[in-house]
This record gives structure tokens, C-alpha cells and sequence, in this order.
């Protein structure tokens, strides 16, 4: 080994993203395969946020501002909040990454249900802190077993929702209750990356800043607004936190041209409506295909859905690359499907119809 790598990052397995279309075509000798396994858009930018990155790119000489100081009064203005609350960050990862840095040390350790979101246990321990995870009920979160997993040693909770991998949603009153139930010195993730293609009925979190000043809800543009390559996320944070989590922010981590289309997006976010319907009107018709095949699918309020496969999982998982989609695989618990336009979850759906018997 060259150097001396420190324990908590020798003990890290490698990051997997999700496989890429072409390396299942070259695997299978195969052609047009589709990935739906990073729970991607599959519309691209809208042309004017397109246009607001081509006129960034000729700035690309200049260093951007730092703390995008536009992008943060945008975004305030948008949601509703004060400028100093809100931060951003290189992807929504990079600011959970920040968060990690800010709240925990080795001897501390961070909550949260499990199986979740594959980057918490990644940056606890990078940090050195512990996991303490406690197990879902119906692949939805057990809060109370959340609030009694918390300890003195507990600095943080992660929430995602909708969870990733298995698309069940916290309504925001739970949220409530569970903030009043542990320790005002415990912060508190709310994970939003699916924000957008939640139920309004469930309610929004924003609206328990104000009482809670230990939550941090943490959005993105990677989903919603299709600019997952760009790396610009968000948290929504008392202004104290925010303070203390810009303290580790990479310098000029949002660059100028991620800056510039987040801008656009919130302009343009009218505009985005028609896709975001789309995507929903794909993700029910999905599920009732499933359903009504005698799928189990665990309710899903994100863009993407959950099929609890168990044994089945890997083979499935492989017959369905062999037709060219790509899915997520959990190893013995199921596969991720990522919703995509409605030629790609058309494939998706004849390709699992074909494999009904390997369950
Ligand atoms: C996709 C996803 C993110 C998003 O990450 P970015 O870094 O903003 O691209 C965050 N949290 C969860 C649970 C996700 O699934």
C-alpha cells in the first residue's frame, strides 16, 4: 500500500453507480439497452435552461461565485424562507457530505431506517462515526423504532422520503412527531430528493422549520428538473447551520454553469410542469401493470418504484439486462425501477412479463 490510507477509509468498499446502457450492451452483446438504474430523467433540460448554460459556458475562464449568492436568493424566494436559511452544495450528496463533516465524530453515530439512501453509511464513515440502522416495516420507515434508536451518541437522523430504494413517503405530521420526540440537539435530515413528485396531501416540511430548528431538508435539481450531471443540490436549514455547513463547502463547488442553469430551472420551472405530469402519468400506469400482473409494489410517491424480489432478485435483475434494462439490484431483497419515458417502461414491463415464472 502506498501512503498510509486512515482505517475508516481502508474499511470502504469502492462507490458503484448504476450500470451504464452501454456497458450491458458490450457485456451481452447486445444493443439499444436502457438504464433505468440511477433514477434519472429521462426528458432532458427544458431548451431555455439549455440556453442559460451556453451563455455560462463562455464565462468558464472566470471562477464563479463562490457561495452563489443569486442562486441561494432565488431559491428563498421561491420556497418562501430567508436567504441566510437556505445552502448549497456540489449535488445534494455533497452538502449530506458537508452535514457528515459539520455534526459528527469518531465516537458519535447518525440513525436512520434501513435499507435506505447507499451514500449514509458511505459518509458516516468516512467521518469515523457509527450507523445504527433500524429495519423498515413493509418497506416503509418504523419512526418509532427510529426515535428509540437514538442515543447520547446520536447526532444525526437520516430521512429519506420517498426512500431510496423503496419509494414509501413520510407525511410531514410524522416528521412533526418525531421531531418533538428526540432531543432538540439531534439533527434531523429530511432527505426531499423526489420532492417534486410527491403528494401534495402528504404535506411539506418547509412548514416545520420555523418550530424545529434541528431539521435540515435537503432538495435537488438532479431528479425533478433533469440536471443530475451538473451537481447542484440544497438544504433548507436554520441560518445557523447553515453557517457552520458552508465552512466545509469545496470551493466553487456549484460551478458557474451548474449555477446558471439551477437559476434558469427556478425560472423556468412553469415549464417543467408538463414533464413532471408525464412522469406521474407513466409511474400510476406502471404500477397498475404490475399490480394488476400480480407484482407486489410497494406504494411509491417517487420516480422510480420497488419490486421486493427476495431470492429472485439477481436473476431477474440479469434476464432483464439480457433484454437490455438495466434496473438496480439489492442482492436477495429486489430491484429499483427507475421511471422512464413511456417507450422505456414499456420495455421494462414486456421484458418482466417474460420472466414471471423465475419468481
Ligand atoms: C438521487 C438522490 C439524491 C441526490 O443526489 P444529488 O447529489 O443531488 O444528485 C439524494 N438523496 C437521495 C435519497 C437520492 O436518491
Amino acid at each position: 500500500m502506498i501512503g498510509k490510507v486512515r482505517s475508516a477509509v481502508q474499511a470502504l468498499p469502492a462507490y458503484r453507480p448504476g450500470k451504464a446502457a452501454e456497458q450491458a450492451e458490450a457485456e451481452h452483446g447486445i444493443t439499444n439497452a436502457i438504464k433505468l438504474a440511477s433514477n434519472e430523467n429521462p426528458f432532458p433540460p427544458v431548451p431555455a435552461v439549455i440556453e442559460s448554460m451556453t451563455a455560462a459556458a463562455s464565462q468558464a475562464n472566470r471562477y464563479c461565485d463562490h457561495l452563489a449568492v443569486q442562486l441561494r436568493q432565488s431559491l428563498a424566494r421561491w420556497i418562501g424562507l430567508d436567504t441566510a436559511q437556505i445552502a448549497v452544495g456540489c449535488g445534494s450528496v455533497g452538502l449530506l457530505q458537508q452535514l457528515c463533516l459539520t455534526y459528527l465524530e469518531p465516537g458519535d453515530n447518525a440513525v436512520y431506517p434501513w435499507r435506505s439512501f447507499e451514500a449514509y453509511p458511505i459518509y458516516v464513515q468516512l467521518v469515523g462515526a457509527e450507523s445504527v440502522k433500524t429495519p423498515l416495516v413493509n418497506h416503509a420507515f418504523d419512526l418509532d423504532a427510529v426515535v428509540d434508536a437514538v442515543d447520547n451518541r446520536t447526532r444525526l437522523i437520516f430521512l429519506a422520503t420517498p426512500n431510496n430504494p423503496t419509494g414509501t413517503a413520510v407525511a410531514t405530521s410524522a416528521i412533526d412527531d418525531l421531531a418533538r420526540r428526540v432531543r432538540s440537539d439531534v439533527i434531523i435530515l429530511v432527505d426531499e430528493a423526489y420532492h417534486e413528485f410527491v403528494d401534495p396531501a402528504l404535506g411539506d416540511p418547509i412548514e416545520l422549520l420555523a418550530k424545529h430548528p434541528n431539521l435540515v431538508i435537503s432538495r435537488t435539481f438532479s431528479k425533478a428538473y433533469g440536471l443530475a450531471g451538473l451537481r447542484v443540490g440544497y438544504m433548507c436549514a436554520h441560518p445557523e447551520i447553515v453557517t457552520e455547513l458552508d465552512k466545509s463547502l469545496i470551493p466553487f463547488a456549484v460551478n458557474g454553469i451548474a449555477q446558471a442553469a439551477a437559476l434558469s430551472a427556478i425560472d423556468n420551472r412553469s415549464a417543467y410542469e408538463p414533464l413532471l405530469a408525464a412522469l406521474l402519468e407513466e409511474r400510476a400506469r406502471v404500477v397498475a401493470a404490475l399490480v394488476e400482473d400480480g407484482w407486489e409494489v410497494p406504494p411509491t410517491e417517487a420516480n422510480f418504484f420497488y419490486l421486493p424480489l427476495g431470492d429472485a432478485t439477481t436473476s431477474i435483475y440479469t434476464q432483464l439486462e439480457r433484454r437490455g434494462v438495466v434496473t438496480r439490484p439489492f442482492a436477495n431483497e429486489g430491484i429499483r425501477v427507475t421511471i422512464g419515458n413511456a417507450s422505456e417502461n414499456d420495455r421494462f414491463l414486456l421484458a418482466l412479463a417474460e420472466l414471471s415464472s423465475l419468481v
